[in-house]
């Protein structure tokens, strides 16, 4: 059986660390909850950047790009 490409890709969502300020506006907008901001983590401004928990589990529907008042978040889906 073969699947087409479409069928096999998943939304990959990108967070660039060095422009995230830590807000959690995509923590708050992502309707899936699989964004957290990463204490683990500090950039360049002093901030817990925002980090995707669980990839398989994004819809891609891009709230979380739409809320990021930086611009630090791509979805390619
Ligand atoms: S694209 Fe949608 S489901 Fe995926 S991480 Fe962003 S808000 Fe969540
Ligand atoms: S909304 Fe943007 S700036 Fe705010 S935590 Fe998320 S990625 Fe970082």
């Amino acid at each position: 059986m073969t699947y087409s490409e479409k069928d096999d890709r998943m939304p990959i969502i990108h967070v660039d660390d060095s422009v995230c300020k830590g807000c959690g506006m995509c923590v708050i907008a992502c309707p899936k909850q699989i964004i957290e901001l990463d204490v683990s983590k500090i950039n360049l401004k002093g901030y817990h950047p925002a980090r995707l928990t669980d990839q398989s589990k994004c819809i891609g529907c891009g709230a979380c790009r739409t809320m990021c008042p930086d611009v630090a978040i791509t979805v390619e889906a």
